[in-house]
């Protein structure tokens, strides 16, 4: 089994344009990691550097302590499944499976035993005799990771596997990978665009912006002690409430308002010393309760103005603005005010983030 170390990757291409600077990483066998950032950031080229489809600039690649810089994709025992995998569409899923063991010289009956194991693992023992047409889009994309696991290797990359289905695919094929992953206990590296693949995949998530690694965490850690506005902001769906301002004498006072909202006692310290910072404020939609329904008083209250309310069943967004920002609240539907009214919140403090708007680094 595979232990991967990533020390000090960089990616340079031939025009010149560095996309990946300075990767650390180290993958512990059988972990699932997921590359998560925006287009651009550069998690496809840190796969096919690992896959060795990419030439790695500087720094080195190491399996299992061996440094693997130089050796072909095969060589290094990687599997990868694309964004778009393409099926032989003349061949039923049984010969998809099948093909890459017949290059590789495997005779029949090895050849029918994989394949039936796999299809087990992948709910597809009843399908093997069709032809890729005559399945649905979530059913062709299990048989692409059938192709890739047939293989035995250790490494598993994927690069968007899922972003040809539709919405409702995409879920059962999410939880499909992982259970799939725990069964046969490869290491996989998963790249998307998507938070919500990587939170509710990973093991642990590395989260890219411009071809620097973030934050490396657990969905857990990413979530509720993220190192950056960045990766606060790109983390949780709705996103978490960012309200730009200043440090006052006993708190914080937002952009364009005069009211001055305490911090609580974690940040007296810094409110001391640092009396007229600029900073950002944050706290997720789903901290937020309405005033009227607590008693606590250890917390922000803000009078907002509701704009717009969404109901989704188990909550609602509510869109509404204090003094003049923007923000969103997921509220109980019982529970949910009126559009145009006012409406105090309450934010309990241990809920607040701070950031510096300057290095937009987290301030503790
Ligand atoms: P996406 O989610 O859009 O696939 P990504 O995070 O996977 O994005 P990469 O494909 O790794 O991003 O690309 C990172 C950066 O490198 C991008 O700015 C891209 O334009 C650039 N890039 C990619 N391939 C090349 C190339 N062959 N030559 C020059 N620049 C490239």
């Amino acid at each position: 089994m595979s232990n991967l170390v990533l020390r000090n990757v960089n990616k340079v291409y031939p025009n010149g344009f560095a996309a990946v600077h300075d990767f650390n990483l180290e993958i512990k066998n059988g972990e699932f990691i997921v590359f998560v950032g925006p287009s651009g950031c550069g998690k496809s080229t840190t796969l096919r550097m690992i896959a060795g489809l990419e030439e790695i600039t500087s720094g080195d690649f190491l399996i299992e302590d061996k440094r693997v810089n130089d050796m072909s994709p095969r060589q290094r025992g990687i599997s990868m499944i694309f964004q778009s995998y393409a099926l032989y569409p003349n061949m039923s899923v049984y010969e998809n499976m099948a093909f890459g063991l017949q290059l590789k010289g495997y005779d029949g009956e090895a050849i029918e035993k994989r394949v039936r194991k796999t299809a087990k693992i992948l709910g597809l023992t009843d399908y093997l005799d069709r032809m890729p047409r005559e399945l649905s889009g979530g059913q062709r994309q299990r048989v692409a990771v059938g192709r890739a696991i047939i293989r035995k290797v250790d490494i598993f990359l994927m690069d968007e596997p899922l972003s040809n289905l539709d919405a409702k695919q995409r879920v059962t094929m999410r939880s499909e990978i992982t259970a799939i992953h725990r069964k046969i206990g490869a290491t996989t590296i998963y790249v998307t665009h998507d938070q919500t693949e990587a939170m509710t995949m990973a093991d642990r998530i590395v989260v890219m912006k411009d071809g620097r690694i973030q934050q490396v965490g657990t969905p857990k850690e990413l979530y509720f002690d993220p190192v950056n506005l960045f990766v606060a902001g790109f983390i949780g769906e709705p996103p978490m409430n960012f309200m730009k301002g200043t440090i006052s004498a006993g708190g914080f006072v937002a952009e364009g308002s005069s009211k001055e909202l305490k911090l609580g006692p974690a940040y007296d310290e810094f409110v001391n010393q640092n009396s007229g910072k600029k900073v950002i404020l944050g706290f997720r939609p789903e901290a937020v309760e309405r005033a009227s329904e607590t008693t606590r008083t250890d917390g922000i209250r803000l009078d907002t103005e509701v704009s717009l309310t969404e109901l989704l069943g188990d909550n609602t967004n509510v869109y509404a603005a204090y003094e003049g920002i923007d923000l969103i609240f997921k509220l109980d539907p019982h529970l949910t005010p009126e559009r145009h009214t006012k409406c105090e919140v309450f934010v309990p403090f241990e809920s607040v983030y701070l950031f510096d708007q300057e290095t937009e680094e987290r301030i503790k």
